[in-house]
């Protein structure tokens, strides 16, 4: 073993040391994302008007629900290949990141708030109901072990980084995503947001990194297939719209559509 190798494990014990999910110890992932990453400043006017914008979204779609984050950070400016990535997370303490990757992305749209308000909304309803508190040693199991596999595998420290933010939210189950993504539709409806953003912006992920999340094994955890999500997100917001009661979908069921692909 190299002392690279043993650099790359030494790192890899002090990242699941942050790993458990105690919101004390959440503050290592963020911090070690922010360094990874690097955070936008307001220096730039590309930084200044993403992180108003995140802003604007981040106080309205919470406000529409009653619900206070603690913040919400654009992660970016530090590397090329991580500025790439379209992707976002929260921890449990109410602290939620969007990478720039994702910031520039949804630029594209005629209704970039509405498709930010769907990410933003998603996070905060991952916080405010404190997904993921049954499923967390199953995923953190997973996590360390993908971690100790990028570790002898001769990951970066960026990557391992990585590694840990995916360890972090994978542990959420297929309910926790489906309600998730529910919990944003309605608080975008709240908000008087255009609620198409969210399939647009799921699209955009598809587009991506196809249906799949394998590629994007990612921050977006145990996220189910991009084409169902669409497809159910499609239907909420028919019932929204319709003021029909919102029919709750089991794990099971949510699994096996998954497996069938709709
Ligand atoms: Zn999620």
């Amino acid at each position: 073993m190299t002392r690279r190798t043993w650099f790359q494990m030494a790192l890899a014990a002090f990242l699941l040391g942050a790993l458990p999910l105690a919101p004390a110890q959440a503050e290592d992932i963020g911090r070690q994302m922010e360094r990874e990453f690097g955070v936008v400043s307001r220096a730039t006017d590309e930084g200044l008007r993403f992180n108003q914008q995140l802003e604007r979204v981040s106080e309205r779609i919470t406000t529409s629900v009653g619900y206070k984050l603690k913040s919400a950070t654009l992660l970016g400016g530090r590397s090329a290949k991580n500025d790439d990535m379209l992707n976002a997370f929260a921890l449990p303490d109410g602290r939620i990141y969007v990478t720039l990757g994702l910031m520039r992305a949804v630029q594209k749209s005629d209704i970039a708030d509405s498709e930010l308000a769907f990410i933003v909304g998603h996070e905060m309803t991952h916080v405010k109901e404190k997904h993921g508190k049954n499923q967390q040693k199953k995923g953190m199991t997973a996590g360390i072990l993908g971690i100790l596999v990028g570790a002898l595998g001769g990951r970066t420290a960026g990557d391992l980084a990585n590694l840990a933010a995916n360890a972090y939210t994978s542990h959420y189950s297929r309910v926790d995503e489906y309600r998730a993504d529910k919990g944003a539709l309605k608080a975008m409806e709240a908000a008087g947001y255009d609620l198409d953003g969210a399939p647009a912006v799921l699209q955009r992920l598809k587009d991506k990194y196809g249906d799949s999340n394998k590629t994007m094994t990612g921050w977006f955890g145990s996220h189910p297939l991009t084409t169902n999500r669409i497809a159910r997100a499609r239907e909420i917001i028919t019932d929204l719209r319709t003021g029909q009661p919102i029919p709750d979908r089991t794990e099971s069921e949510l699994k096996r559509e998954d497996s069938q692909r709709k």
